[in-house]
């Protein structure tokens, strides 16, 4: 007589619960073990997962149910809190437990037989042998770990500053989660760094994760973790998780995770799902950053995820930024009034006084020369920073050269042909590409309207800056290194860092070490160069033209550009010596505008406190609660006709349910709109708003609202539907 086993499996279900399947195998598995199930034609990877309602069910048919293929049982079971992880996951971001599950786990592990898994595990205990014996010949055994606190401080470790004791103590002595709120350059890292050492030396099987919001920070975290773990712990005790790894990079870095024999996982937001049975660190840097949401499948969101992991595990939770998103800042307001983190502050940077901070200047655009790109005044502070050796960075939001070409005898533009956007040219190569949709033509020699020749670019990107800049620039010479070739000064070095001149592989890391070495004079870029890099002789930053966003009709614009411009200014004058007397311009329409203000005051307490005001008078998050749902549709009228149809069913079908009335009233469903670009491949898109003042009310409405939004799908009108998502606590609305 053989076993009944409830697997989870990955199919395209919705259901928030399932798919759950029943098979047999000789005997009775464990929850959480990984097993290799046939399903339909193929075999596919499944979790054994606990499920009353198939265990005790006798009306399945004995004959139907199939036999587990294999059991992965070189690795051990998952735990009942990663189990417990995913059913929460799937369970508040409104998708199928299955999908999101699988999803969790290593690609490769879904491909791998059970006899593969076997030999790859062999392998590798072989490595981790000749590993532990060569250390032994070379006499690096791995040393017992000391707390940070009493450990004579080597040379790796620096004297903590004041600020930063009183942050490591609060932490030590409460549960948290906490908010530590710290200029950039103030030692947030080097904080992370000592709990994560004190909790380690404390509890020798202990486990911490330490998630950056981008790959591209990945490498600089990662040397900095093993250059003070890797002597005390041996270089297997730091792993990191991130999508550039291959899949056999991945699959090592997760089961030593599993295993507990990595005790620091380093990793973007994907990291959040590993297993980790023994977690008890959890740190979320840069919290703010859009990055930590993911853009599909799954929505979610790594942050919020880690508070709730953190008290799932018992773990402690450190979320860090200088510019904290507005919902964690509100969180750690006064446990009095209601917060729930604890906010730490390290407003100093280290090693500088608070006069250090870089002065913020503001261009009124308005007295500049119509058109101009460059004020006058920044040009003139631009090669005052080049003849005194030192960097500037230069950054605009918008790649490529103009963001349309356009011919004024007959108003053609370049739109592309597939979406409601235009083509973007690229003087480079001579191209108009799509930003959306990837479709790319050669730039047309006469405008295809009326033949013109004198098509012209509108508008400006980075391409076109850096162009500029390398023309204004060929008078002027900088004075490093004097040679007989250029026995006045070289010729200044403009160069650009965006998406398009890092699509290879490595190319950002062999850019970015240009800029490192002093081989640049002037960077040019789009944020991408704004986040993180610690860049040691830029003295100047200066943002083009940010005003877009003051504008936008997204709530959080302002917040995601104050908090790139604090960023950015961040970047300058991280040298403590060349430091005085940076600087940060921002060139405006509007120089008076409360955001700028702010900027200038390095203010983020007052921007924030504005912000919420603004946004509770409004009922805006964090004030309300928010879910978009998406469709996409071969026509618009058939995208917002499904959801126009599916909000009507709520409130006719559901208002019928039983106790359902509640739920109803505490929640709004806006009308359907075309999403900000309507089009994209050919494929039209709507989306429809979902708010409520309570997370409770939203969330019983959802798991309610499935149902009738598969329902819906299957009226005449929605003919031509094409998919549909939900996207809980949307950040781009
Ligand atoms: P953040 O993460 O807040 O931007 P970091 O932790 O990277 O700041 O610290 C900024 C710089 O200051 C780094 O070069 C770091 O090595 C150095 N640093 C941090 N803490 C100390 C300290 N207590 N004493 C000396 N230098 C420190
Ligand atoms: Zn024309
Ligand atoms: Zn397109």
């Amino acid at each position: 007589m053989s076993a009944w086993i409830s697997v989870l499996v990955h199919t395209p279900a919705h259901a928030a619960l399932g798919p759950v399947l029943t098979y047999r195998f000789a005997t009775p598995l464990p929850a959480g073990t990984l097993v290799r199930v046939p399903l339909g034609k193929r075999e596919t990877l499944g979790v054994v997962w606990q499920d009353a309602a198939h265990e005790s069910s006798g009306e399945i048919d004995n004959d139907k149910v199939r036999e587990i293929a294999g059991v992965l049982d070189t690795v051990p079971p998952l735990g009942e809190a990663w189990q417990q992880l995913m059913r929460f996951s799937a369970q508040y971001y409104q998708r199928s437990l299955g999908e999101v599950a699988l999803a969790a786990l290593p690609p490769q592990l879904r491909d791998l037989s059970p006899l593969q898994m076997q030999r790859r595990l062999l392998r590798s205990q072989r490595g981790a042998a000749k590993a532990a014996k060569a250390m032994a010949l070379a006499g690096e055994a791995p040393q017992e770990i000391s707390p940070a606190s009493e450990a004579a401080p080597s040379s790796l470790e620096p004297t903590l500053s004041a600020e930063q004791a009183a942050a490591v103590g609060q932490i030590a002595a409460h549960d948290g989660p906490f908010l530590l709120f710290g200029a950039t350059g103030s030692g947030k890292t080097e904080v992370y760094l000592h709990c994560v050492q004190t909790l380690l030396a404390q509890d020798p099987s202990a486990q911490a994760l330490v998630m950056v919001p981008e790959i591209n920070l990945t490498p600089q975290l990662e040397a900095r973790f093993r250059e003070r773990f890797a002597p005390m712990l041996g270089a297997q005790a730091v792993v990191s998780l991130h999508s550039g790894m291959t899949n056999p990079q991945r699959l090592a870095a997760w089961l030593a995770a599993h295993e507990g024999s990595a005790r620091i996982v380093l990793g973007t937001r994907m990291a959040v799902f590993a297993s980790m049975p023994q977690l008890k660190f959890i740190v979320v840097d840069e919290e703010h950053d859009p990055s930590y949401k993911s853009g599909e499948g799954a929505r979610y969101s790594a942050r919020d995820l880690a508070v709730y992991r953190g008290r799932l595990q018992g773990a402690k939770v450190l979320l860090g930024s200088a510019t904290p998103s507005l919902e964690s800042w509100h969180q750690s307001r006064p446990a009095a009034e209601g917060g729930r983190y604890q906010r730490l502050l390290m407003p100093g940077r280290i090693g500088a006084s608070a006069q250090d901070l870089p002065l913020v200047r503001r261009v009124d655009m308005n007295h500049q020369p119509r058109k101009a790109i460059f004020s006058l005044p920044l040009l003139d502070a631009i090669r005052a920073c080049v003849a005194r050796g030192e960097q500037s960075m230069v950054f605009l939001n918008r790649r490529g050269y103009a963001p349309v070409l356009h011919c004024a005898d007959c108003g053609w533009k370049s739109e592309c042909a597939h979406c409601s956007a235009f083509r973007v040219f690229h003087k480079a190569d001579r191209t108009l590409r799509c930003h959306h949709c990837g479709f790319t033509e050669r730039v047309p020699r006469a405008c295809p309207g009326c033949g013109n020749v004198d098509i012209a670019p509108l508008g400006r990107g980075t391409e076109q800056i850096e162009e500029q800049l390398e023309a204004l620039f060929t008078d002027i010479r900088r004075p490093n290194s004097v040679s007989a070739e250029f026995p006045e000064g070289e010729p200044v070095r403009v160069a650009r860092i965006d998406a398009d001149t890092t699509r290879l592989k490595g190319s950002l890391q062999t850019q970015l070490a240009a800029v490192h070495a002093g081989d640049v004079d002037v960077l040019v870029g789009t944020q991408m160069i704004a986040k993180g890099h610690d860049f040691r002789r830029i003295t100047l930053v200066a943002a083009i033209n940010p005003d877009g966003a003051l504008f936008s009709s997204d709530f959080r614009a302002p917040e995601r550009l104050f908090s790139l411009l604090l960023q950015a200014a961040g970047r300058a004058g991280r040298d403590a010596t060349l430091g005085k007397g940076s600087e940060v311009w921002i060139q405006t329409f509007v120089p008076t505008h409360p955001l700028y203000a702010a900027l200038k005051q390095h203010d983020y307490p007052a921007f924030a406190q504005s912000q919420l005001e603004e946004r509770e008078q409004a009922g805006m998050p964090p004030f309300s609660f928010q879910a978009l749902v998406r469709a996409e549709a071969r026509s618009q009228e058939a995208a917002q006709a499904f959801l126009n149809a599916a909000s009507a069913n709520a409130r006719q079908d559901m208002a019928t349910w039983d106790g359902w009335a509640d739920v109803l009233e505490n929640v709004t469903l806006y009308s359907a709109v075309p999403m900000a670009i309507a089009r994209v491949a050919n494929v039209e898109r709507a989306q429809m708003l979902v708010e409520s003042p309570s997370r409770g009310a939203l969330q019983r409405f959802l798991a309610g609202w499935q149902g009738v939004l598969h329902a819906t799908r299957a009226q005449p009108e929605c003919k031509g539907l094409i998919r549909w998502a939900i996207d809980v606590d949307p950040l781009a609305i």
